[in-house]
């Protein structure tokens, strides 16, 4: 099955990791293989760039980048257009590599295809709407504006879990705002970076604009850490592990780069005595269970009103029993398989942890005996204040936790490190409003009657604290990767000064 997709994509069983104007062959590139988590089998291989490709494509992403900057705004969204129009032909032959090399279920594959057909869509309209403000002057004659540049060959590091949005959130906008695109993917899910980047560059050079997009898939010595280093990236954009993202902070920061750092996110739902219960629970086990966990919004605290904790818990573990998990391309399956190994080890020492801390695992947790890295979803009793539940496990772990009043919730959810999504379930008008109030919920996204995964582009996305405090996606997440200019322009024939200042010579 997946040896026809891949030639229906027309990935090879050996392909390169790095693109630019052309693939770049390098007999010598060391090869990694991307293994299907349902099986442990492997899909396909991939040669990773050496530092010396690595250069060759910031060169060459450079030089795009000064002809691409120059292009009009329009014209650079009539390009993103076509590759949207492409991405939609393929939709479903990527979302099917997607679910091959992550292991999430074929509705969610294709879901993210259909992520990146919006952002490309939404940068469309962008593309004649950078705009800047008009600025009074204190001076006569005089005109302030502000006008937004583009910034340079970007690097975007994404991490395996979103292996096609995550480029497309910042691909399609950093596309239409000027700059070019050297895209770092994961090597654990390095054949839908190549798919992709196969459509992407086929479709730039058919409009003349080689260059743009690249890619460079190599290791952390020889493309990882010379991107964060590399002062011809003005920006980096970083999508990983908080740890990831205190490295990027520090190495960019130390050459003033601009960072971008969408990072781990510890989320949370709270439960509260009017919440519709139905609505709720379905809510939690979607954002728990689904992608197995391994969502950045997934929920990982449940943090119920004591007056419902028994019934919630008693609900959610009813449906942890049934929950259908198997092979993630066939029908009716919610639950497929974490990526690796290592993830399925992180998460059964996370239940050891947990129970040693006072914790209960009330349904689930075990590891299927099975081929490939299956494992049932977990739910745990817990009590605020347990190490274990302020980790981000990256698998489906949901700890339980009670609460007697709403000020109460709110400070549970507030204290871990992350801040990225939130939600609560309520049909209390006043509780909704404290939970979204500057007093309420600290996180990027705050939601009310749905759960924390599942967020649409339109809005920025990201979060605070330990999150990286990026924004990327809709609103005006486009500005940061442009530079801002403000210009004054006087159109008189006297040069007074601003704030009143004489100075006659
Ligand atoms: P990871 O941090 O292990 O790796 C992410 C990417 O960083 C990979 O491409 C990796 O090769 C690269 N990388 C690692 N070290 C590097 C270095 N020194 N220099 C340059 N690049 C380096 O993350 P992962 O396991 O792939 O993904 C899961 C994590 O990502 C979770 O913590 C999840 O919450 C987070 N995530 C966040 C968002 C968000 O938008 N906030 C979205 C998806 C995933």
């Amino acid at each position: 099955m997946f040896e026809d997709l891949l030639k229906r994509l027309g990935v090879g069983p050996v392909e390169s990791g790095a693109c630019h104007v052309r693939w770049i062959e390098d007999p010598g590139g060391e090869e990694i293989a991307s293994l299907n988590p349902a099986d442990g089998r492997p899909l396909g291989r991939v040669k990773l760039a050496s530092r010396a490709v690595y250069d060759e494509v910031v060169g060459q992403a450079a030089a795009a980048f000064a002809n691409w900057r120059m292009t009009p705004g329009p014209r650079r969204g009539e390009v993103v257009r076509k590759i949207g129009e492409e991405l939609r032909k393929h939709k479903a032959d990527l979302g099917l590599l997607i679910t091959a090399e992550t292991g999430k279920i074929r509705s969610e594959g294709e879901g993210e295809v259909q992520e990146m057909i919006d952002m490309a869509d939404f940068s469309v309209g962008l593309s004649r709407q950078l705009y800047g403000l008009t600025i009074a002057s204190e001076r006569p004659r005089h005109r302030m504006m502000e006008q937004w540049h583009p910034l340079g060959p970007i690097g975007v590091i994404t991490a395996f879990n979103f292996p096609a949005a995550v480029w497309a959130w910042n691909a399609m906008v950093a596309a239409v705002c000027g700059d070019a695109i050297i895209w770092k993917p994961s090597p654990l899910a390095p054949l839908t970076a190549v798919a992709v980047q196969k459509i992407v560059a086929r479709v730039a050079e058919q409009e003349g604009f080689p260059g743009v997009f690249n890619l460079c898939l190599g290791s952390i010595e020889d493309v990882g850490e010379p991107m964060l280093n590399d002062a011809r990236l003005p920006l980096i954009s970083a999508t990983g592990s908080c740890r990831l993202g205190y490295h990027v902070a520090e190495v960019v920061g130390r050459r003033l780069g601009r960072t971008i750092l969408e990072l781990g996110g510890n989320n949370a739902v709270i439960v509260a005595p009017s919440a519709d219960l139905d609505m709720a629970v379905r809510g939690i086990a979607f954002a728990a269970v689904g992608t197995a966990g391994q969502r950045c919004t997934s929920a990982r605290r449940l943090i119920v009103h004591e007056s419902l904790y028994e019934t919630v818990v008693g609900r959610l573990a009813k449906a942890y029993a049934t929950l259908p998990i198997g092979n993630p391309w066939d029908d009716g399956v919610l639950v497929g398989p974490l990526i690796h190994e290592p993830a399925v080890e992180a998460m059964q020492s996370a239940l050891r942890r947990a129970v040693e801390q006072g914790g209960e695992v009330v349904a689930g947790g075990r590891r299927l005996d099975r081929p490939g890295c299956f494992v049932e979803p977990a739910l745990v009793r817990a009590k605020p204040g347990m190490a274990v539940v302020a980790e981000e496990t990256f698998a489906p772990i949901l700890y339980a936790i009670p609460y007697r009043e709403i000020g109460e919730a709110i400070a549970i959810q507030n204290e871990v490190e992350q801040g990225l999504t939130s939600a609560i379930f309520t049909r209390d008008l006043m509780e909704a409003e404290r939970f979204l109030s500057p007093e309420g919920s600290d996180c990027g996204i705050a939601n009310v009657n749905i759960g924390t995964s599942g967020a649409e582009i339109g809005g920025a996305f990201g979060g605070e604290k330990a999150t990286g405090g990026g924004r990327e996606a809709g609103s005006d997440s486009w500005k940061a990767y442009m530079r801002r200019q403000t210009c004054t322009i006087n159109y008189g024939t006297d040069l007074p000064l601003a704030q009143g200042v004489r100075f006659d010579v």
